[in-house]
C-alpha cells in the first residue's frame, strides 16, 4: 500500500473531539463561541490513533458547535490544527473551508426542505505536510415546526405577488450567495440590525390571497418604522446594493467563508458595494419598498446558498 493512501486510511480514526467541551477543556483554538456542556459518550471512546508519519504533526480536531440541528439552523465546523484546506460534505452538499482566526472553519446549514433525522458531516483535509484524511462524525437534524400565516396582497403588491417575480430576485441572491469569500469576515457575536418585534418568522409558511399553503419565508420580518436605521449584525464587506422587484431596496453583506447577511424593503441604502463594515455601523434605513405590507425589515441570511434562521445566530447560540 502507498504511503499516501495508508495515510489518508488513518486520517478516518484522527482523533475528533465531537463537541469543544466533550474534549474536557474549552478548545481555545476553535472558531466556536460557544462552548456546549453536555459531553458526548462518544468523545470518550475516540483516543487519538497512532500517526506513522515521520514528520510528528498532531492530526487535526473536528470540533462542531453542535450535535443537534434544527430544520433552518446551522453547525459551525472548525478543524483545529496544521490544516491548508479542505471541504464538508453535509446532507448532499459540499462547504470549502475557510480561513478563521485560529482554526480553518464553514457554517453548515440545513435548509427547510432537508430531511430530519441522521445525519453526517464528513471533512475531507490536507495538511501541511501534503497528508489527506477524512474526519466524519454523526449529528441529528431536528424537525421545526412552521409557522403558517394568511397574506393578502392588492393594488401594486398583488402584482409583485406573482412567484415568478420572487424567484427571479432569488435567483439574483444566489448568484451572490454561491460565491464564498475563503476566509473569515465576520468576527465576535451577532446583534440584530434593528430593535422591534419578529412579525413574520424565518421558515413561515403562507397562503395569499386564500391560495394553498405553500413555500417558506426566506428570512426574518421585524416590525419597525419607515426611516429606522439598520446596523451591521457582524463585520463583512458589502457585496451588494440595488434595487430588486420583491425585496425593494437591499443590502447584501459578504461575512466570508460563505455567509451572507440581507436586508430587504430599505427606504435608503447607505453602503456601497466593496464597503467593509463593522458589526453595528449603520448601513442605511428601514423601508417598506417592494413587496411588503407594511414598514418592516426582511433579513434573510444564507450559506452557500441555503437560507437558515438569522435570528438563531444572534441568541447566542452560533445558528444552531
Ligand atoms: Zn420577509
Amino acid at each position: 500500500m502507498r504511503r499516501a493512501a495508508m495515510l489518508a486510511i488513518l486520517g478516518l480514526v484522527l482523533t475528533t473531539c465531537i463537541v469543544a467541551s466533550a474534549c474536557g477543556e474549552k478548545n481555545a483554538n476553535a472558531d466556536v463561541a460557544v462552548q456546549f456542556a453536555s459531553a458526548s459518550p462518544a468523545a470518550s471512546a475516540s483516543a487519538p490513533a497512532p500517526i506513522k508519519d515521520q514528520t510528528s504533526i498532531p492530526p487535526p480536531q473536528l470540533v462542531l458547535s453542535t450535535l443537534t440541528v434544527p430544520q433552518g439552523g446551522a453547525i459551525l465546523v472548525s478543524v483545529v490544527g496544521s490544516v491548508t484546506g479542505g471541504s464538508i460534505g453535509f446532507l448532499g452538499r459540499t462547504y470549502q473551508l475557510a480561513q478563521g482566526a485560529k482554526s480553518m472553519y464553514s457554517f453548515v446549514g440545513v435548509a427547510p426542505e432537508d430531511p430530519v433525522g441522521p445525519a453526517k458531516v464528513a471533512v475531507q483535509f490536507t495538511m501541511t505536510n501534503g497528508t489527506k484524511g477524512t474526519l466524519v462524525d454523526d449529528v441529528t437534524v431536528e424537525k421545526t415546526q412552521w409557522t403558517v400565516d394568511s397574506l393578502e396582497f392588492n393594488g401594486e403588491t398583488e402584482q409583485l405577488a406573482d412567484p415568478k417575480v420572487l424567484a427571479a430576485d432569488q435567483d439574483k441572491l444566489q448568484g451572490i450567495y454561491r460565491r464564498a469569500t475563503p476566509k473569515k469576515l465576520w468576527d465576535g457575536p451577532w446583534q440584530m440590525p434593528v430593535d422591534g418585534k419578529i412579525t413574520a418568522k424565518f421558515g413561515e409558511q403562507r397562503s395569499v390571497d386564500g391560495g394553498p399553503v405553500s413555500g417558506h419565508h426566506p428570512g426574518s420580518d421585524i416590525g419597525v418604522a419607515v426611516g429606522t436605521d439598520v446596523r451591521a449584525p457582524n463585520s463583512g464587506t458589502v457585496s451588494f446594493t440595488g434595487q430588486l422587484q420583491a425585496y425593494g431596496n437591499v443590502i447584501v453583506i459578504d461575512h466570508g467563508g460563505g455567509l451572507y447577511s440581507t436586508f430587504g424593503h430599505l427606504s435608503e441604502i447607505g453602503v456601497h458595494e466593496g464597503q467593509a463594515v463593522k458589526t453595528g455601523d449603520i448601513i442605511g434605513k428601514s423601508g417598506n419598498t417592494g413587496l411588503s405590507t407594511g414598514p418592516h425589515l426582511h433579513w434573510e441570511m444564507a450559506i452557500d446558498g441555503v437560507l437558515i434562521d438569522a435570528t438563531k445566530l444572534v441568541d447566542g447560540t452560533d445558528g444552531v
